[in-house]
């Protein structure tokens, strides 16, 4: 064998979509293209750049494992003022680096091989793959599956249930029943909700957003995976966290110091001084991004293109209608024709072929409004109806 040669299993998982793509923007960009990025997974925010100027000497160095106690303490209390659960910042709580290595500690630490995770779609791109890298085996229900669908999904082999609220693409929050239902299942048949809550700031209007954790105080089967990412627009600084019972919290702790020993620390050390004022300068961007996104849902309504229903989020979902083109072929020539970069639906799963991804993050209104017509027309373009009339 090669010495070089990846092992089956790394070999057999793919680049992470959107990732790939927007890739490939940076590369079109680089030679002087003016692309519509309607691809990027983040929303640009005017936050102030950090001084790192009068932060103890140990911002330099690693910290505690389970993350620096005062940016602990700082999430705990804004877990619980956000959801009325209680968190204890000295064991239920682990800051990451990210939410991404947030949920694949958690499937590391709780899969054995063969054991199956329930992922409804549009999935989020990363997380059939993780559960393969940690020898689990997805289970992805189409779009349209309900809680009751994952209800009747669940075997003997199942071990995990995937959610993400609110979710990336639709902008959907799962109301209190299918929250209700879902730890049911997993008190039940003794699984574990992992609910991944990285948007929990983006609801219209400021509306109260409820975590999976309101309906298991005790944690006895949730795992909340939150992030700094999109709720304080800085998913460059790689700081998540990950509210768990204790004892998970330990294994998890176990993981981390052989990954990559704690978060970025200056940046949390800045963080837990600034969380409050960071905050407070983000959450009335993140309405204006809402109600952005909002806005480009009622433009892409108003030439007749519907998107899966949802508020939340900065992305959307729409339909690709009569077009003849499947998603991968529609993103490519929307790409090639407009210069407009989307996600191919189907990366979200099988049963996202009709569809695109589109975030409104990272352009101003006026180009996601040309955004907008490019996909209309683009549709228009290619759908049958119009071919054969
Ligand atoms: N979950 C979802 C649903 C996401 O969209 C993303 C990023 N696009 C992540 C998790 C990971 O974010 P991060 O690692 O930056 O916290």
């Amino acid at each position: 064998m090669a010495p070089l040669s990846p092992s089956v299993l790394v070999d057999s998982i793919g680049e992470a979509a959107s990732i790939k793509q927007n890739n490939l923007v940076y590369e079109l960009q680089a030679d002087g293209a003016d692309i519509i990025t309607l691809s990027l997974g983040e929303a640009f925010f005017d936050v102030p750049a950090p001084s790192f100027e009068g932060l103890t000497p140990a911002a330099h160095h690693y910290s505690h494992t389970r993350g620096v106690p005062l940016l602990r303490h700082k999430l705990a209390k804004y877990h619980e003022s956000g959801s009325g659960t209680p968190v204890d910042p000295d064991c239920e709580i682990m800051v990451t680096a990210g939410s991404k290595s947030a949920l694949f500690m958690t499937l590391a630490a709780i899969l054995e091989p063969g054991d199956e995770v329930i992922i409804p779609e549009p999935l989020w791109v990363s997380y059939p793959d993780q559960v393969r890298l940690c020898r689990g085996i997805p289970v992805s229900l189409p779009w349209h599956a309900t809680v009751d669908d994952i209800a009747a999904r669940v075997t003997a082999r199942t071990r995990a249930i995937i959610v993400n609220n609110p979710h990336n693409p639709t902008g959907r929050r799962l109301s209190d029943d299918e929250l209700r239902t879902l730890h049911v299942l997993a008190e039940t048949h003794g699984l574990v909700l992992i609910a991944d809550e990285v948007y929990s700031e983006f609801v219209p209007g400021g509306d109260p957003f409820v975590s999976a954790s309101v309906f298991d105080p005790d944690k006895r089967h949730t795992v909340v995976c939150n992030s700094m990412s999109k709720n304080f627009g800085i998913s460059g600084w790689r700081v998540g966290y990950v509210i768990a019972h204790e004892s998970l919290i330990r294994q998890l702790a176990k993981l981390q110091q052989h990954l990559v020993t704690c978060a970025p620390t200056i940046l949390c050390h800045y963080l837990a001084e600034n969380f409050e004022q960071i905050l407070a300068h983000t959450r009335p961007q993140i309405q204006q991004v809402v109600e952005r996104r909002n806005r480009v849902a009622e433009a892409f309504a108003a030439r007749g293109v519907t998107s899966l229903p949802g508020d939340s989020t900065f992305y959307l979902f729409p339909s690709l209608g009569s077009s003849r083109l499947d998603s991968t072929e529609f993103a490519d020539e929307l790409l090639r024709r407009h210069r407009v970069s989307t996600v191919a639906g189907i990366s979200y799963g099988a049963s996202c072929d009709r569809f695109v991804r589109v975030s409104v993050g990272a352009e101003p209104e006026d180009r996601l409004l040309r955004g907008v017509e490019a996909i209309c027309d683009l549709i228009e373009a290619t759908s049958t109806a119009e071919e054969t009339a």
